[in-house]
């Protein structure tokens, strides 16, 4: 389905269909660059609804007014905005860039009601990366922060946050606590959208946290109990659609739809769970993202209740084929213990086994990323205070910072980090066939004690001048400078010939330029390792391209390995 009309204007992203009539006149209305930016921001939100790429892109938009306009402010809006859809789209590294910089803007420009918004939103990155426990300690700061601003917005967000952590972190007490606190909150609050708002989600989160409380007492074997909270959880749902009726919001709806159908199955009224499923799938197949895992859920276990396991089994996997692809870490754990609980109820210990060790593997990888990206984080801060150094104007810094963060500086190819970011875009779900080459200098090491380190760095440029040169045919194709004198080169080939050719070519480019000028008294040459493989095969094409590259050096380098049949 089709979400983006006409664009804003020549150069900007369309706007989403339905816009709300009053933000296209207040968008025909913006004066001036930092009204069209606060326009944006809130145009971009909308989005969000439908479709999270088109509200990043609005979103850059608008933080790209708010710095043609000198607004700080705006650009903090701008930059909370893409910190939170890219936490949606699975983009951890953006989002804390995004946090990183809207931070420094509000200590610099003494913006501190904004803060708690931003802290929310660097909660919502590390409940991605899998660190739910630094995400609590963030909602918690935020809460503080918002009741010391006396923000009732952001007091509500950080309260309905929480609530959301606790429940997914298999904690509805304390979920249904923090949201007794939210009710008490929306009390005191006077303007009817927030609170029609912040009704929507408590009555949502409430609902999650019954079916959570009910699950439980069905475990324990406690029928009675399993019936009070269910019960519970289906007047707390008849909430949720009055305040819906009165201020809608689509993916809330969905998903109480699915917390009905789990209420009634545990009621055991399949027929009401059905129709309430069936609700749920309908309104989710009207989304172009599908960012919620609660509606496959509740099918497969409807299913399972019908008496018919192979069909829970295949809707679990097809849920956890799409997180995974989305690396959505959270997601996959709740579906992989969903699909080990089914196994053992259907008495498949080995099958049930399976898919614990797969779960256990998940955590190990998720404990990776944790670290990997506490490491991102400090280079991030070095980042930003290097654009601190070099840039006077703070719009100079958020600029200088964005291309630090992806770009190799002596060269202008991309840096390790920004690599690694096209190849996520390129090979999502890519089965197209990618050439991968190492290329590396040879004996570099002597480039730099003959012609010093400065000759040396001017080699560098060099090189990155003739590499980039073979690839203008393929628009496609990233270039980036790896690490000291070694470069990778990823891009879509119909065939291992092509890949060939392209090694060669860049051996070769190396070898018959003329560096007289430059390296008086040296020849200087590459050796280069590649590998042909789909795009899904990526991690396996690095390894393969990095041994290729050691294989041809040892060959005796100035070749390239694997050599054409
Ligand atoms: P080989 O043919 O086996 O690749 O030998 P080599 O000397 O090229 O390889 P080695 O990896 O031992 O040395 C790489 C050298 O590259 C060491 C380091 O001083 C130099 N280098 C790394 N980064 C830079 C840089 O940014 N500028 C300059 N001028 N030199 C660098
Ligand atoms: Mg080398
Ligand atoms: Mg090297």
């Amino acid at each position: 389905m089709p979400v983006m009309s006409a664009p804003l204007a020549p150069g900007l992203p369309g706007l989403p269909t339905a816009l709300p009539p009053e933000l296209l006149a207040q968008w025909h209305d913006s004066a001036s660059d930092r009204e069209r930016a606060r326009t944006l921001v809130a145009i971009a939100r909308f989005a969000r609804q439908s479709s999270m790429h088109a509200a990043q892109q609005l979103g850059q938009a608008a933080l790209n007014f708010a710095m043609q306009a000198s607004a700080p402010e705006e650009a903090v809006l701008a930059l909370i905005g893409l910190g939170f859809v890219a936490a949606h789209l699975n983009q951890p590294d953006r989002s804390q860039e995004s946090v990183a910089r809207a931070t420094e803007l509000i200590h610099e420009h003494g913006l501190s009601h904004l803060l708690s918004s931003v802290v929310n939103v660097r909660a919502l990155a590390q409940v991605l990366i899998g660190d739910t426990n630094s995400a609590r300690q963030d909602l918690q700061e935020a809460l503080s922060i918002a009741r010391q601003e006396g923000h009732p917005v952001d007091i509500g967000n950080a309260l309905i946050n929480l609530g959301w952590l606790a429940n997914s972190t298999g904690n509805p007490d304390e979920a249904l606590h923090q949201l007794n606190l939210l009710e008490e909150h929306i009390h005191t609050l006077s303007d009817t959208n927030i609170i029609h708002d912040q009704n929507n989600y408590l009555h949502e989160n409430r609902a999650a946290a019954y079916v959570l409380l009910a699950r439980r007492a069905r475990e324990r074997g406690r029928p009675e109990a399993v019936e009070q909270a269910a019960r519970q959880g289906l007047t707390v749902l008849r909430a949720a659609t009055a305040s819906l009726r009165t201020l809608p919001d689509p993916s809330i709806e969905m998903i109480c739809h699915a917390h009905e159908s789990a209420l009634h199955l545990l009621l055991g009224n399949l027929s009401g769970a059905q129709q309430a499923a069936d609700r749920a799938a309908a309104m989710s197949s009207d989304f172009d993202q599908q960012l919620y895992i609660d509606v496959p859920m509740c099918r497969a276990e409807l299913y399972e209740a019908q008496g018919n396991p192979a069909a829970a089994l295949a809707h679990y996997q097809q849920a956890l084929t799409l997180v995974r692809s989305q690396k959505r870490h959270r997601d996959t754990q709740v579906i992989l213990r969903a699909m080990a609980a089914l196994h053992e109820r259907a008495g498949q210990f080995a099958q049930a086994l399976q898919v614990t060790r797969d779960a256990l593997q998940d955590t190990q990888e998720a404990l990776k990323r944790v670290n990997m990206a506490a490491q991102r984080h400090l280079s991030l801060a070095q980042d930003l205070q290097q654009a601190r150094r070099d840039a006077s104007s703070w719009q100079d810094r958020l600029r200088h910072a964005e291309t630090l963060a992806r770009q190799d500086t002596l060269t202008g190819l991309l840096n390790r980090r920004g690599l690694e970011e096209g190849l996520l875009a390129m090979t999502e779900n890519s089965t197209d066939l990618l050439a991968t080459l190492f290329l590396d200098i040879d004996h570099f090491k002597r480039v730099n004690e003959r012609h010093s380190h400065a000759g040396g760095d001017q080699a560098l440029r060099g090189v990155a001048g003739l590499l980039r040169a073979q690839l203008t045919r393929r628009p496609q194709a990233l270039l980036a400078r790896y690490g000291g004198e070694e470069f990778v080169l990823v891009t879509p080939v119909a065939n291992a010939t092509q890949a060939h050719a392209l090694a060669e070519a860049c051996r070769r480019a190396v070898a018959d330029h003329d560096w007289s000028a430059l390296l008086p008294g040296t020849k200087l040459t590459a050796s280069v390792g590649y590998a042909v493989e789909p795009g899904e095969r990526l991690s396996e094409a690095l390894t393969q391209a990095d041994e290729h590259l050691y294989r041809a050096k040892r060959a005796g380098r100035n070749r390239v390995y694997p050599p054409s049949d």
